[in-house]
């Protein structure tokens, strides 16, 4: 018996975090890596570089593979037929992946599944966008369908004059999606995964925060939810999973909408392990990274129950320190139970190099976990202990 190779394209912190999955399990693991400096490479020992736009440069890495998946959504679909088409196991396949890759494909499927979307269009251009802020009210949101991340490729429109001013938008990608803007309460991720089998598995929906279009800060459970609502959701994504042929972690960003419809829209679809599901790594019996591991191979999955009442998760991004190690002392001195996990990357303002992950002993204390999670984020990111409020000191957390 032969334990599996698997290949991830693109080498970003999601590859890099497979890696203890894999190595614990047994399982090769290998990164198409974008550079000999990205995330994943100092935790992988195969690592090639290559452009996983580059269809021989991907064909090359496929070779003595049992199975390729993805660090992110970006290798062009067609290249993806080309590698199915040669033998190359691929999960998830270009059929379902292009429902992450394209979010007007994404709409129209949500919109055949008959699941709730907001109200949305293709636009071709200023007119068509204008004519929908007409009908719809403004403002409203329009996204360039493909290629956007972290918010990026996503803006308020507040008007008709503004809607003038989005021609540049338009001669770079047409058509683009428009969206009417969603009054929503809060954030939800509903995190799932499933073999090419058919087997699925869903993890607790989860209340994200989002800051400058940027995951901040998750919170799992999601607190105070309907029964009905949070049920739902699952079952959306479940169902989405399904009917879409999904294989691997699939994460299903949505908008919660008290009273309104179900409860909740959805915003999009991202598969493979998720920002939203780092939480899972230190509070759920089984990892997103070992359960995209044991999903993408066709193999039973993992159980998802959480292991305590609450769990945080804080993202840190580049902020003044440098040198995050000086900071570790102080961090885990403040907080024994945190839970730090660092992405090996340099450090830029605003680029997301790390999270902590924090389980509380009780869901009533959600307010004392977050404090204590974001305590050591800081002190991680700024390399000194947070400032005490005090006279004259008005900048407390920030
Ligand atoms: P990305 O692909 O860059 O993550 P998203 O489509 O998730 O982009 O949008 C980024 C953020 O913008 C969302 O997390 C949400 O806060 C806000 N947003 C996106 N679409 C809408 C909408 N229709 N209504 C209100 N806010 C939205």
């Amino acid at each position: 018996m032969t334990f599996p190779v698997i290949g991830v394209v693109g080498g970003g912190q999601l590859a890099r975090m497979m890696a203890p999955a894999a190595t614990a399990l047994g399982f090769e693991l290998r990164v198409l890596a974008e550079g000999e400096d990205v995330s994943a490479v100092s935790a992988v020992p195969t690592s090639p570089v290559g452009d996983y736009r580059d269809l021989d440069a991907l064909l090359e890495f496929s070779q003595g593979l049992d199975v390729m998946t993805f660090d992110h959504e970006h290798v062009p679909t067609e290249h993806l037929r080309v590698l199915q088409a040669a033998g190359v196991n691929v999960q998830p396949g270009p059929d379902a992946l292009v429902n992450a890759q394209d979010k007007l494909v994404m709409r129209a499927a949500i919109d055949r599944l008959e699941l709730p979307n907001p109200t949305w269009a293709s636009v071709e251009d200023v007119e068509a966008l204008v004519a929908f802020g007409e009908q719809t009210g403004w403002p409203v949101v329009l996204k360039m369908p493909r290629g956007g991340y972290d918010g990026k490729g996503v803006r308020i429109v507040d008007s008709p004059e503004e809607a003038r001013q989005t021609t540049e938008w338009f001669e770079a990608m047409a058509p683009l999606l428009a969206e009417a803007k969603v009054d929503f309460s809060r954030e939800l991720s509903a995190l799932v995964a499933r073999t090419p089998d058919g087997e699925s598995r869903a993890w607790p929906v989860v209340h994200t925060i989002q800051v400058d279009g940027v995951c901040d800060e998750v919170i799992a459970p999601a607190q105070d939810i309907p029964l009905e609502v949070a049920a739902a959701a699952e079952d959306a994504a479940v169902r989405i999973a399904n009917e879409l042929g999904v294989t691997g972690v699939m994460a299903v960003e949505m908008f919660e909408t008290p009273g309104v419809g179900a409860g909740f829209l959805i915003n999009e679809l991202a598969m493979r392990p998720h920002n939203t599901g780092h939480w899972t790594q230190d509070g759920s019996v089984t990892s997103q990274f070992e359960q995209h591991l044991r999903a993408v191979l066709n193999l039973p999955l993992g159980a998802t129950d959480v292991l305590g009442p609450i769990v945080v998760m804080k993202n840190f991004l580049g902020g003044d320190n440098q040198e995050l190690f000086s900071a570790y002392p102080m961090a885990m001195a403040s907080e024994p139970a945190a839970k730090i996990h660092c992405y090996g990357k340099e450090v830029r303002p605003g680029r997301k190099i790390g999270h902590v992950n924090l389980v509380g002993a009780s869901a009533a204390d959600v307010d004392s976990v977050r404090q204590r999670a974001t305590t050591v984020a800081n002190i991680i990111r700024d390399g000194r202990a947070p400032a005490r409020p005090g006279p004259g000191n008005s900048e407390e957390h920030s």
